[in-house]
């Protein structure tokens, strides 16, 4: 696999989002990964999201893996690896390094003893929320070096890096300009330094809005799994938005979230397919 495709993780809420990826998935006969954020878990319920997530992963066509994307809670964690979740992310990359070390090597012991994967985060890959003490964007990049001690000594599954891509649409004006401080969106020679340095599987978060170019130049890096969150509820909304205006008498919530759901599995089936994901699902053996 490695340098040939790479997985999407698609982020989800709700029952909506949630159809509009599978039936991307088995249109295009990919396995993917279906995510929830510590916000959708708030927002849904955990059985509830859970609970939407598993029943549609066990009747799909196609592999689909439920992950946890970052969290910082340990026990928050324990509870979604007893609710079945294939792989979680603690992400507690904000505190210094040896600490951080510690806390992800306690979620990895959990998670390994109950067939879990684990996926941690290195350098911080921010959104609009989070820019406030930061001068530069080269600041935030995750080292190399410091990348290969960290899996050595986590023995983590997955690293997620930070390599110049971010979270959401950057509308704050200093996060604007921070990021003109970054040459490209991706540091491609990071990635490629990182790569030599670990051999687990890298994860690149905040790739919606990074040019196809760069993915595929990514891909061929070595990035593994592509999570794309922004990109999907952009379609969602646009069509959602159409729809009202088009048809501004329709009060049946189906009528109205329908076609923004057909709008979200069109461009999930499209990232699903620059990462050349599709038709790849025979290769994996189906997961719980
Ligand atoms: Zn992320």
């Amino acid at each position: 696999m490695l340098g040939k495709y790479a997985l999407p993780a698609f982020n989800t809420q709700d029952l909506e989002v949630t159809l509009g990826i599978i039936r991307a998935a088995e249109a295009q006969k990919a396995p993917i990964i279906v995510q929830t954020s510590v916000g959708a878990l708030e927002y849904a319920g955990i059985e509830e999201l859970a609970g939407i997530i598993k029943t549609e992963a066990r009747k799909a066509k196609v592999p689909v893996a439920l992950h946890q994307d970052h969290c910082k809670d340990f026990g928050l964690i324990k509870k979604l690896i007893n609710q079945g979740y294939s792989s979680v992310m603690i992400d507690v990359s904000h505190l210094p390094f040896k600490e951080n070390i510690k806390l992800t090597k306690q979620v990895v012991s959990y998670a390994h003893k109950r067939g879990v994967w684990v996926q941690a985060e290195l350098g911080r890959i921010l959104g609009n929320e989070d820019w406030q003490d930061v001068k530069s964007g080269e600041d935030l990049m995750t080292d190399p070096a410091q990348a290969a001690e960290f899996v050595r000594e986590t023995r983590i599954d997955t690293l997620a890096v930070a390599v110049g891509s971010w979270h959401g649409i950057p509308i704050n004006p200093k996060v604007k300009k921070i990021l003109k401080t970054l040459k490209e969106h991706i540091d491609l020679d990071r990635l490629k330094q990182i790569r030599k340095a670990v051999k687990v599987p890298l994860v690149l978060h905040g790739a919606s809005g990074v040019s196809d170019k760069q993915i595929r130049q990514a891909i061929r890096l070595g990035v593994v799994i592509f999570n794309i969150d922004t990109d999907l509820r952009v379609a969602f909304n646009q069509a959602l938005i159409q729809n009202l205006k088009k048809h501004p008498q329709i009060y049946d919530p189906r009528k109205i979230l329908g076609p923004a759901t057909d709008a979200l599995q069109k461009e999930a089936e499209k990232k699903i397919k620059l990462l050349k994901a599709n038709k790849q699902a025979r290769k994996f053996k189906s997961t719980r």
